[in-house]
């Protein structure tokens, strides 16, 4: 057993950040094209939305019986130091977590809760680490649930391996996420939710994305998936979540489209506006419970007047679609 394994998961994060030597591969295989690293953006309102998307399915997933299998196409490092350089850098967790634990108290169920994680990654209410897609999962996940974490960009899987590798029913391989339906699914017993979050650095990001998400549903329709997008003026960004939506419409349960836009995009059409979750087969709950949270989050993150969220199932879903504006 590592000694990284005995330690809690954020003094793991924190460690590899600060001694960049320790217990890493002598030699790290570059790849050019993996530039992305989600430390420069962990704790942003992005991954507010996400999180709370995944936080709120998860709950409702463990709270019926029967063992869940969890997997992570593109899991990241598992957690993240907000005091690291990386972070500091573009300091995008000011207008995400610190905002919201800066904000007066709230009785907001899913903030409530997504707080209530995010502190007790760090043991305590002073934040300084953020916790990823995994991390918050292994909080949420009961002993018999299993985790599949697949992370292609080497550094932060070994990171990711040394907090979670060694966890109970928890894999994580260093591959190609947009093959994990193939290796993970149907999950048994047939209860299972599948988060999709690319970096999207390259145009094909896109289309595997859109590919990953049918051969999901093909291989276990009730599958509960989760797939995050950004909303950037391209071409591709902006088709998505329509492709996506068409893809989901024969799901038993169809589908939620969340939206969460912050600022107007950059003139030149690049910049992060905002981001929008598609869940499909989504908890009953959960359209309701966005509805009520979204429009906080667009007051406390979002900047006047261009900032908006919008909440819409599908035909036959749960609930009709809406939208708040500011
Ligand atoms: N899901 C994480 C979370 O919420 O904390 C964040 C993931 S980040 C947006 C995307 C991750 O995908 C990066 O860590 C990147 O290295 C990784 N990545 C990029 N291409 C990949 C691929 N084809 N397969 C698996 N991981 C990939």
């Amino acid at each position: 057993m590592s000694a990284l394994s005995a330690m809690h998961p954020a003094v793991v994060v924190f460690l590899h950040f600060f001694i960049p030597s320790l217990e890493r591969p002598k030699l790290i295989p570059f790849k050019p094209m993996l530039a992305y690293r989600h430390a420069f953006h962990a704790g942003n309102h992005a991954d507010v939305l996400k999180h709370i998307v995944l936080i709120s399915v998860l709950r409702y997933m463990t709270a019926k019986e029967g063992a869940l299998t969890y997997v992570d196409t593109h899991a990241g490092a598992g957690g993240y130091a907000l005091d690291g350089a990386y972070a500091r850098k573009k300091a995008e967790h000011v207008r995400g977590i610190d905002a919201l634990m800066a904000a007066p108290p709230t009785d907001d169920p899913l903030l409530l809760n997504y707080m209530e994680i995010v502190k007790a990654f760090n043991g305590g209410d002073t934040v300084r680490q953020y916790p990823g897609s995994p991390g918050i999962a292994s909080m949420l996940l009961r002993p018999d649930d299993s985790m599949r974490l697949h992370e292609m960009h080497p550094t932060d899987e070994r990171i990711l391996r040394s907090y979670l590798g060694s966890r109970v029913n928890a894999k994580v391989t260093l591959d190609d996420g947009f093959a994990a339906p193939t290796h993970d699914l149907p999950p048994t017993p047939r209860r299972g939710v599948v988060l999709i979050d690319p970096s999207y650095e390259l145009k094909s990001d896109y289309t595997k994305t859109l590919g990953t998400l049918r051969e999901g549903l093909a291989r276990f329709a009730s599958g509960t998936f989760i797939v995050w997008y950004p909303q950037i003026q391209t071409v591709e960004a902006t088709q998505l979540p329509k492709r996506l939506m068409a893809t989901a419409d024969a799901a038993p349960k169809g589908w939620l489209h969340a939206t969460l836009t912050v600022t107007r995009a950059g003139t030149d059409g690049w910049g992060l506006a905002g981001s929008g979750v598609l869940v499909v087969n989504p908890p009953y709950t959960l359209a309701d419970e966005l509805r009520q949270t979204l429009p906080t989050l667009v007051s406390l993150l979002g900047q006047a007047p261009h900032a908006k969220s919008a909440v819409r199932v599908s035909e036959g879903g749960a609930a009709k679609p809406a939208a708040s504006r500011r």
